[in-house]
């Protein structure tokens, strides 16, 4: 039997703390039976929730979060849902045409997905917002990325602006930037508060039920019932079983022994200041909401945002590969700082606000940039490791794992084919030097984008 390790998730998501407190679901407390089991309340076993139960309204679907919903990497990240190719592995996101063309069908079909949830939930318009983002350039090299994206855009017809250094003060109030490419189709989320709304929308009225800070911990083989494979999922108070699991774990898959050696759990690290006065959100000026993502790869996410948490900066920045799934404090620390310095170049105005949250959450790559999918023991399906653009990647998984299940012809995700499996690492102490150390350096030549 598999004992199922979970790992922390470190520092208090500044997404979730400034929402107003939300009900949270009870712990799973008994033994039971269902139809469906889905562990993972991100953005995978939500969609995927959601799609299954969309496909057999009588079917009892249960789910099981280790954490509260919106504590895990769902309500941790920057909550841009890109619909363009987002390769983190590469120096301006991009890959193959014809393959980003593909993932941007996909992309787009999820964020449909997503737009139709929020509307059908009511979801609070903060949640989800159709506003496109901007590849932010502060320096030359940067702005050589931009123009290289550009041309890639040119190429597959799709739409976008640049922006001057004027215009990218006119949008964000500071004169850091010298150039922005602007794309129309990103959906920008409050992660947290979609995640929470997703989950309490999908239980609301049906046969699904959520069970939060109910880890399982471990997954194993009762019998045979009907002629089908039943399994159990024990957390530490009750146990479901089930003869169909979807696993939507992101990297844990792995330690549910699929999948092993073939992922890497990566970090990277938010801050959030605490909230604007409004005499200070007027000396910034610029819009009330805007959200970048960094020319370079390795370069900072910046966002303002102005929703019920009130008028406050995001900076998103910094990358480790920690295989053993946890984050150091120290790390954690230097992190911070950095997340500081990044925001007083930018910030010179805003000498008295300091960060009230700093965080930090996993993310899965695979070294082909592919998912951890498709059936894995009999009955198991995993929806796993989402390469960086979970927001989207994920909920087009989840969709597409709940029809694989159910044997659904009829895709929300027509464009969707199953790629190879991810492939073999290295030994991990190889992989840990020469990741981390890439990464690093790639960080440091990152420069005025960092
Ligand atoms: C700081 C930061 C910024 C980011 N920014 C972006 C961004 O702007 N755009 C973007 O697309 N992506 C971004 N990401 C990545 C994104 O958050 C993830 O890719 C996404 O959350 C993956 O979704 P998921 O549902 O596959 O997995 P997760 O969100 O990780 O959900 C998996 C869930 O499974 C639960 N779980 C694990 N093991 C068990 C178990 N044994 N029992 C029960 N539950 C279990 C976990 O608690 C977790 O809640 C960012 C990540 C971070 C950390």
């Amino acid at each position: 039997m598999v004992q199922i390790k979970l790992p922390q998730n470190p520092g208090d998501t500044g997404w979730k703390e400034i929402l107003p407190k939300r009900k949270v679901n009870p712990k799973l407390s008994d033994n039971i039976n269902s139809d469906y089991l889905i562990i993972g309340g991100g953005f995978a076993g939500l969609s995927a929730a959601r799609r299954l139960n969309q496909i057999n309204k009588d079917a009892k679907i249960a789910l099981l979060e280790a954490c509260e919903i919106g504590e895990g990497p769902a309500g941790r990240n920057s909550g841009f849902m890109i619909d363009l190719p987002h390769n983190l592995a590469s120096d301006d996101y991009l890959g193959r045409l014809e393959k980003d063309r593909e993932q941007t069908l996909i992309n787009r079909s999820a964020i449909e997905f997503a737009k139709d949830a929020s509307q059908e939930y009511e979801m609070p318009s903060e949640a989800i917002q159709l506003v496109g983002k901007t590849n932010a350039a502060a320096s030359e090299k940067g702005m050589k990325f931009n123009t290289e994206y550009a041309k890639h855009l040119d190429k597959t017809s799709e739409s976008y602006k640049m922006l001057d250094a004027e215009e990218m003060k006119d949008l964000t109030g500071i004169d850091y930037y010298i150039n922005g490419l602007w794309t129309p189709g990103t959906a920008m989320l409050q992660p947290a508060l979609y995640i929470q709304s997703l989950a309490d929308g999908v239980t609301k009225n049906s046969n699904l039920s959520i069970y939060e800070k109910s880890p399982v911990i471990s997954l194993e083989e009762e019998g045979r019932h009907d002629g089908q494979k039943v399994w159990k999922a024990k957390t530490n108070l009750g146990s479901i079983s089930s003869p169909k699991i979807i696993l939507a774990v992101n990297g844990i898959v792995e330690r549910f022994g699929y999948f092993q050696n073939r992922l890497m759990t990566i970090f990277t690290y938010s801050s959030l200041t605490r909230e604007l006065t409004s005499d200070e959100s007027n000396m910034l000026g610029g819009s009330n909401e805007w959200g970048l993502t960094s020319a370079d790869a390795m370069g900072s996410s910046v966002r303002r945002i102005s929703g019920m948490g009130g008028n406050r900066i995001l900076v998103r920045n910094r990358w480790s590969y920690n295989p053993s799934m946890e984050a150091s404090d120290s790390f954690m620390n230097s992190v911070a700082n950095s997340h500081n310095e990044s925001f007083k170049a930018r910030f010179p105005m805003l000498k008295k606000v300091s960060m009230e949250y700093s965080w930090g959450g996993r993310l899965c790559l695979s070294l082909n940039n592919v998912f951890a999918q498709g059936e894995v023991d009999e009955g198991i399906y995993s929806a796993c490791c989402q390469n960086g653009l979970g927001t989207a990647k994920g909920t087009a998984i989840g969709i597409v794992t709940a029809e694989k299940i159910t044997g659904t012809i009829n895709s929300l995700v027509p464009d969707f084919v199953d790629e190879e499996a991810p492939k073999k690492l290295m030994p991990k102490p190889f992989m840990w030097l020469g990741v981390n150390g890439y990464m690093r350096w790639k960080e440091l030549m990152s420069g005025k984008e960092k």
